[in-house]
């Protein structure tokens, strides 16, 4: 039985490895914070994380992406995409920060990755190593995004978490500078996910804001979506055909459509990425249930789900209610 009989499509599957990162972003996981970051022994096995997909697939899922924290940390990261390669997933990708892409783009290649999206919000050195919260170069980043433009992981895309005052300015300068090179840029809301990266709602810049900047130096239109719940709005560059998104999750909420499950590091499902603990699976995985266990689990979850939060936001903030949120680095985006 695939969900959207039940009215409640469930497309898109986001696992993360693990919830360690070599980055502090400011907007994610900052600096200067103690956190408890899983113990070995609490995270899933690859061999679980395989199983869970499989028995998940028949419910109509059709891209499943591996996030983190930083997922090129995840040992043997190469042997899960090997194993997940050989099931029936039309889209596998993966995120990264692309700290260590240029050394690991063939290996991911070779284990059968077919895409990849790099984190990257900015490409002057100063700005990225403040909003990552490391002494970094936004070359040894672009290296990467070469490397993997070389071993075909496409198409390669990069996304831009943009924060009012720290990286707007550099929005015509990240497109013109990935369009050259046949990128696709995807600039997203800086979003209120967790409750450490001190958001509030005048660090948004809008994606109208994105849109009218743009517009003034590119002439663009936009491209129908191509599914229902697709989260990005895509535009076109008229003159090449080259594609450019954004992530409006701020200010144009599209909880009606979401279709993604979450997998933590640690085995937990998230029916909403501004859920708090989840439900746990990984007793069933390691009680060595079935299949259809696993499935009967999500199907349950997912049909009784009523999340909403990006809809109810700003009433929320309007009552000065702050709900405890599992933070980004342990849901992966
Ligand atoms: N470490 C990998 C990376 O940075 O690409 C994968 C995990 S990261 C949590 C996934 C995506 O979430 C990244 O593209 C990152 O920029 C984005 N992100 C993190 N915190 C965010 C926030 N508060 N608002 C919007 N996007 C955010
Ligand atoms: Fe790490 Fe990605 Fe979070 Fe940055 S956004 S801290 S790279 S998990
Ligand atoms: Fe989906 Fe939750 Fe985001 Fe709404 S807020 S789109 S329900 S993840």
């Amino acid at each position: 039985m695939t969900l959207d009989k039940l009215g409640r499509e469930l497309r898109d599957l986001r696992i993360s490895v693990t919830d360690r990162c070599n980055f502090r972003c400011f907007f994610c996981l900052p600096d200067g914070e103690s956190y408890e970051f899983f113990r070995r022994e609490e995270i899933l096995s690859l061999e679980e994380i395989v199983k869970f997909t499989k028995a998940v697939l028949p419910l109509g899922i059709k891209k499943v992406r591996l996030t983190g924290g930083e997922p090129l940390l995840r040992r043997s990261i190469e042997t899960l995409i090997e194993k997940l390669s050989e099931l029936p997933i039309e889209d596998l990708s993966l995120t990264t920060n692309g700290f260590l892409l240029k050394g690991k783009a063939k290996t991911l290649k070779l284990a059968g990755l077919k895409r990849i999206t790099v984190s990257l919000p900015s490409l002057k050195d100063e700005v990225l190593s403040r909003m990552v919260g490391r002494d970094v170069k936004a070359s040894w980043v672009v290296e990467g995004i070469e490397a993997a433009l070389r071993e075909g992981l496409n198409p390669v895309k990069v996304n831009v978490c943009v924060v009012r005052g720290i990286n707007d300015s550099e929005i015509v300068d990240i497109a013109k500078f990935f369009k050259e090179r046949g990128v696709v840029v995807r600039f997203i809301e800086f979003m209120d996910v967790g409750n450490l990266n001190n958001w509030s709602l005048d660090k948004v810049f809008s994606v109208r804001e994105m849109l009218n900047l743009l517009m003034k130096h590119f002439d663009l239109e936009p491209v129908e979506k191509s599914y229902k719940g697709e989260v990005a709005e895509r535009y076109r560059y008229k003159d090449d055909g080259l594609e450019v998104g954004f992530i409006s999750s701020i200010t144009q909420p599209f909880c009606g459509d979401c279709n993604r499950l979450r997998l933590t590091a640690d085995g937990r499902l998230l029916t909403c990425l501004f859920a708090h603990e989840g439900y746990s699976i990984k007793s069933l995985l390691r009680s060595g249930a079935h299949e259809e266990d696993i499935r009967a689990f999500v199907i349950n979850l997912w049909s009784k789900r009523e999340d909403r939060y990006s809809e109810e936001r700003l009433e929320l903030i309007r009552r000065g209610v702050k709900p405890k949120k599992i933070e980004m680095f342990k849901v992966g985006g």
